[in-house]
């Protein structure tokens, strides 16, 4: 069955399950950050919400993001431009690589890493309860002709913003 619009989203039916008290304008943005496929910061989730219903206001998303945050529906995110971006708490182990030159942020998963980052926890006498890691990254060129076509662009953007700081 298609899922209809007016059947709860995933994280309403988590938030009913948890018990948070939910109100019309709670669902929606329970549907918007269900249905968000990225990393929406709370302005984005606002936009989402706002064009679904103009009578939702900023604060009203700002609080709900709080509350769903603290009930654990959804997981707040930092990706070092001082920017919180919020997902659905998923209960599973990804982290994130975050590219410089577009902000793209791309998933990954490693067993091997986890089992590590572990270890290390464990040789400093700890018993690892979470971990929280973010890679940043440029994409490397695959080749030498690649990376003299990016230097190329690179001189290209640098002469094009002096140009564009030279007073006229
Ligand atoms: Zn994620």
């Amino acid at each position: 069955m298609v899922p209809n619009k007016h059947d709860p989203s995933r994280l309403e039916r988590i938030c009913q399950a948890k018990g948070v008290k939910m109100t019309g304008q709670r669902r929606l943005i329970a549907r918007v950050l269900s249905d968000s496929e990225d990393h929406p910061d709370v302005e984005q989730v606002y936009r989402r919400a706002f064009a679904i219903d103009s009578e939702i206001s900023m604060a009203t998303v700002y609080r709900t993001v709080r509350l769903f945050e603290t009930a654990g529906v959804i997981e707040r995110r930092d990706f070092g431009d001082g920017r919180a971006r919020y997902e659905a708490a998923r209960g599973d182990h990804h982290h994130h690589l975050i590219d410089l030159d577009n902000g793209k942020v791309i998933e990954f998963r490693n067993a091997e890493l986890e089992g590590l980052i572990e270890a290390v926890a464990l040789e400093l006498g700890y018993r690892l309860e979470g971990i929280r890691l973010e890679l940043y990254g440029m994409s490397a060129p695959r080749s030498a002709e690649e990376a003299h076509t990016r230097t190329k662009q690179l001189q290209a953007r640098l002469a094009q913003a002096v140009r564009d700081r030279r007073p006229r």
